[in-house]
């Protein structure tokens, strides 16, 4: 062979590659495209039944000199190749910092929550239990400046047979102290069909752990417009609180604030394992605020103080602290609300260490 025909023939090639390359990414923006409008129907993204239609297609059309195997093969790749693409975009998610740069602030009357915002300070006890312990416990808290009250309603408890809470009653009673008191609430709704029925009583609606991954209940609450506090399912992995948040986002309420509970692990030292390190990921994955639920996640008193400053050192947006005036005689979770003098110490030993900033007031 000539050498002028040997280059002339590389010449050839390079041109063929070229056209290749230009035929391989016009076929990727289409399988974006298709991408994209699967997406908005929810449909799967890999199709097995139509990724074989293609192959075949392709093999009764080939003349060779590939072999129909090589051409599967090949093909295969290509596909294989099409789909990490479209999973590159479901990365993308409405949560995700790579769709939003700029933090969430959640705003909950006058309380700003992420954005650098001083952190907000979430009071009040596992469960309403009558009027009388709400009016102690918020006007306690409403002169430490605290602007969010919690208390559950509706309590998912472990045994059939304890308490669980006071229902609508619980809701009601919560609401009218918090306005009392010139406070926002907070509190856990369990079914989808309570959600907007709720929102006439609550500032912000909670969704627990136990139902982090209760697709009904998180659609109906994506569908409301209030702020919803998130917390992380016992045995949620970081990537599901994420998706579990993105159902709600997706449904049009980006109003959703994270909150790590702790998760479930063999140490027994404390009622859950405080995932120290989710903070920051959530915080670098997603733009939305997240705050530590330093009494679930504990289970203990003793540690308030060291696991607040954790928290907060890593980057929470602020802090859930379970407090009764009375909590030896609490109907739920008795061992580990704080009471009203023990939540003063702890706000006090966080503003001395300059924790809270202008948080609560000085
Ligand atoms: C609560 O905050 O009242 C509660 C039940 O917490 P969790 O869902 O995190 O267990
Ligand atoms: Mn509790």
């Amino acid at each position: 062979m000539s050498k002028e025909r040997f280059e002339e023939l590389r010449r050839q090639l390079d041109a063929v590659n070229q056209d290749i390359l230009e035929v391989l990414n016009r076929r990727a923006e289409l399988v974006q495209e298709i991408g994209q409008l699967k997406s908005g129907k929810g449909t799967e993204r890999f199709d097995p039944i139509r990724e074989k239609e293609m192959l075949d297609k392709l093999v009764a059309a080939n003349e060779g000199p590939f072999p129909n195997d090589t051409i599967r093969h090949l093909f295969k790749q290509i596909f294989q190749a099409s789909l990490g693409l479209q999973e590159e975009e479901k990365k993308s998610l409405l949560i995700s910092r790579k769709n939003q740069a700029a933090d969430t602030v959640v705003q909950v009357g006058n309380l700003k929550i992420g954005g650098g915002n001083a952190p907000a300070i979430i009071g009040g006890p596992c469960s309403v239990e009558t009027v009388d312990q709400m009016n102690a416990v918020a006007s306690h808290l409403s002169q430490e400046g605290v602007l969010l009250l919690r208390g559950g309603a509706y309590k998912p408890r472990t045994s059939p047979y304890d308490f669980q809470g006071l229902g609508v009653e619980g809701l009601k009673i919560l609401s009218e102290t918090a306005k009392k008191y010139g406070m926002t609430c907070v509190s856990e709704i369990v079914r989808p069909e309570d959600v907007e029925m709720s929102c006439e009583y609550l500032d912000v609606i909670q969704i627990g752990a136990r139902n982090m991954q209760n697709f009904e209940l998180l659609k109906e609450a994506g569908s409301v417009k209030k702020p919803i506090l998130l917390k992380r399912g016992l045995s949620a992995t970081i990537e599901e609180l994420l998706y579990a948040a993105e159902y709600i986002a997706s449904r049009g309420n980006s109003q959703i604030i994270l909150c790590e509970r702790g998760i479930r692990t063999y140490e027994k030292a404390t009622r859950n394992t405080l995932d120290i390190s989710a903070v920051p990921i959530l915080k670098q994955e997603s733009h939305l605020p997240v705050v530590v639920d330093i009494s679930h996640s504990t289970g203990r008193k003793d540690i308030m103080f060291p696991i607040a400053k954790a928290a907060l050192a890593v980057g929470a947006d602020g802090l859930i602290i379970e407090t009764h005036n009375e909590p030896a005689v609490a109907l739920s979770d008795a061992k580990q609300q704080l009471d009203l003098n023990q939540f003063s110490t702890l706000l006090n030993q966080l503003r001395e260490s300059g924790y809270l900033k202008d948080a609560v007031k000085a």
